[in-house]
């Protein structure tokens, strides 16, 4: 069942009719690259997930990481895995050739990398936290920190982790009390307890560097008294080998749902009179730079939650072509065969639902890639601040639209496949298991929410909002002249009911308590969501109408059809759901606000 994870052709079709990455190799930057040079790219991503990670992928979840109080073991077989994503140069492939990297565009790796979140789910984030780590010291360090860190993390020798969690401080990080204590050198000695850190122990690689959050003792409280700090297992020495263990002990590895191939760590800081760390940056701007790593992270989560909600999609389908059950009602011969399952219209439903969700949520993401492209190589500085903003704009939608619609699907990939969904024979209980972590870290959905509404929407007077706003006129505009007209409209009248909202919520907060105000922010962050994912699909079925136009073969044909009825259910199904989140928010609603903790 399912040799594959993932259809090529939406991959393809996404790539390059699409969001044409193809013309990205008129910029500089990618003129040694061609649509050729990218497949060749995204085959060898498609290889190694194939031979090192889908025949693995159950153990890994089956084999959860143990420690014996010293080390930590994972199953062996992940380790060579690892090394293959490495050695074929796809750890990283867009840093620069003379990096080792592959010079690729952003939107390209991350369908490169497609194949590899597929396949490896979780245990890819091995990777693509180093990565993020890499990428935030070479943006934020010294020269020579990234000499020291960067450079072995690129090679594969080291790996990276982001300490932010505390016991007591989760999504309220002003409250962390890990303390940096500036010693006679000049260096810092840290000291404190990180909970949750993805990675943070075990034997894959010969270091591993923790970007640790901490106060140096002195500094103000809340936010603004946060530094950053690279605090590797291992000090290095001066001729880049290990020199001695640093203070840094793992406590115990936390029992997930999912997730099973990347560890989730306790780490004590400093039990040994203080962990060596280096201070990234200067003092007490720590969150800032961190927020470097965050926003990639962000990106990375939803991207994760759509692949995963796409590959569920895939497996479930692939089963309700094969698995006859009952017949037709229309159908009153008992003696006749049982029908595919996929023949009944409610699990049509539920595959169509999965679609909408997935490639919705995925084609979403690679926008995201595609806007950091245009953030980095555009032509202008115009276009690059533009895309910047927009991108800013949209990170809490990226975040969070594919982290809570991903479940859902795979929730109905275990429900199109009824009993046998249910049980680890096949692995959709595993997708949804491992998924259901993504609404929750790098910021919960009520975090992005808060997010969105209270700062990204009124940021910059409004610059992000009326970008978005644009984008999205721009395409209705292309649309209102063509067969998809009605959902132009719709999407029109959608606009207009989003804009109403934000008035309203935004014009409330000068008069009324700012927690009523806010109490419906995850209903106003639901209905932008929905409204960005239908601006999504109407650019998908105008991609797909414009593939229809040119009489292609059958197979083809098919596939634009399935992607013009995705959009339809969309719009139908999901996008009247707006008019709901925006009653609670307009009015708002102050049922939750309301309730009082004693009256539950
Ligand atoms: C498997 C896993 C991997 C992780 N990896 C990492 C990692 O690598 N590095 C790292 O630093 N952290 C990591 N985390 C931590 C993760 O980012 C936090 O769990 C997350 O930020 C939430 O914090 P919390 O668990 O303390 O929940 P809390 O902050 O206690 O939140 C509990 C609930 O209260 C809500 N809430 C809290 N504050 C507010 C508020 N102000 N307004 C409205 N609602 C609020 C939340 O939305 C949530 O629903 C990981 C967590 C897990 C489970």
């Amino acid at each position: 069942m399912a040799a594959q994870a993932l259809s090529e052709r939406d991959l393809a079709f996404m790539l390059y009719e699409l969001f044409d990455a193809e013309s990205l190799t008129k910029r500089p930057r990618y003129a040694d690259h061609s649509r050729d040079t990218f497949d060749a790219a995204i085959e060898t991503g498609k290889t190694v997930a194939l031979k090192h990670f889908l025949p693995i992928r159950q153990q890994v979840d089956i084999n959860e990481p143990t420690f014996d109080g010293e080390r930590v073991h994972l199953l062996p077989e992940i380790k060579p895995a690892l090394d293959a994503i490495i050695e074929a140069g796809l750890a990283a492939p867009e840093t620069d050739f003379e990096d080792g990297g592959m010079q690729l565009p952003l939107i390209v790796t991350n369908a490169v990398q497609a194949h590899l979140w597929a396949a490896a789910s979780t245990t890819f984030g091995y990777i693509s936290l180093t990565n993020a780590n890499a990428n935030l010291i070479e943006a934020h360090g010294s020269p020579e920190q990234v000499e020291k860190w960067v450079k072995p993390m690129r090679e594969g020798r080291f790996m990276g982790t982001m300490a932010m969690t505390e016991p007591g401080a989760g999504s309220g990080l002003a409250d962390l009390t890990t303390t940096a204590t500036r010693d006679e050198d000049g260096g810092y000695r840290i000291t404190g307890n990180k909970i949750f850190i993805s990675g943070g122990d075990h034997e894959l690689s010969e270091n591993i560097v923790h970007l640790v959050l901490a106060r140096v003792k002195g500094a103000p409280k809340g936010v603004k008294g946060i530094s950053l700090f690279i605090v590797p297992k291992f000090l290095v020495n001066e001729d880049g080998s290990n020199g001695e263990r640093n203070d840094v002990a793992l406590a115990g590895l936390f029992h997930k749902m999912g997730g099973r191939g990347h560890t989730s760590t306790a780490l004590s800081f400093g039990e040994k009179g203080g962990a060596v760390g280096y201070l990234v940056g200067e003092e007490n701007r720590g969150l800032m730079y961190m927020f470097h790593m965050m926003n990639e992270a962000r990106i990375m989560v939803g991207t994760g939650a759509a692949i995963t909600a796409l590959t569920g999609y895939q497996y479930s389908l692939d089963y309700a072509r094969e698995r006859p059950q009952g017949r037709l009602l229309a159908n009153k011969d008992p003696e006749s065969s049982p029908i595919n399952i996929i023949e009944h219209p409610d699990v049509r439903r539920m595959l169509l639902t999965q679609k909408a969700y997935a490639e919705g949520a995925y084609a979403l993401c690679l926008y995201g890639s595609q806007l950091a492209d245009d953030e980095k190589t555009a032509e202008t500085e115009a276009e690059r601040a533009h895309a910047h903003t927009l991108l800013d704009f949209l990170t809490p939608i990226i975040k969070s639209w594919p982290s809570e619609y991903g479940p859902q699907a795979n929730s109905l990939a275990i429900q199109v496949m009824g009993g046998h969904g249910y049980i680890n024979e096949h692995p959709v209980e595993m997708f949804y298991r491992d998924n259901r972590l993504n609404p929750i870290h790098e910021g919960t959905t009520g975090i992005q929410s808060l997010d969105l509404l209270g700062r990204k929407v009124p940021m910059n007077k409004f610059a992000g909002y009326r970008a978005v706003l644009a984008e999205m006129q721009q395409t209705i505009e292309q649309a209102r002249d063509s067969e998809l007209s009605l959902f132009a409209a719709d999407l029109q009248a959608a606009l207009e009911e989003l804009q109403q909202a934000t008035s309203a919520v935004l014009g409330a907060t000068a008069e009324k308590n700012p927690d009523l105000v806010f109490s419906n922010s995850v209903s106003y962050l639901e209905m932008f969501g929905h409204v960005v994912i239908a601006w999504i699909w109407l650019r998908q079925g105008l991609a797909a109408d414009a593939g229809l136009q040119r009489n292609p073969h059958p197979e083809d044909e098919h596939f634009y059809r399935g992607k013009l009825q995705a959009m339809q259910y969309f719009f139908r199904s999901e996008l009247p759901k707006i008019y709901h989140w925006s009653k609670l928010v307009k009015e708002i609603d102050s049922t939750s606000f309301d309730m009082q903790p004693e009256w539950f």
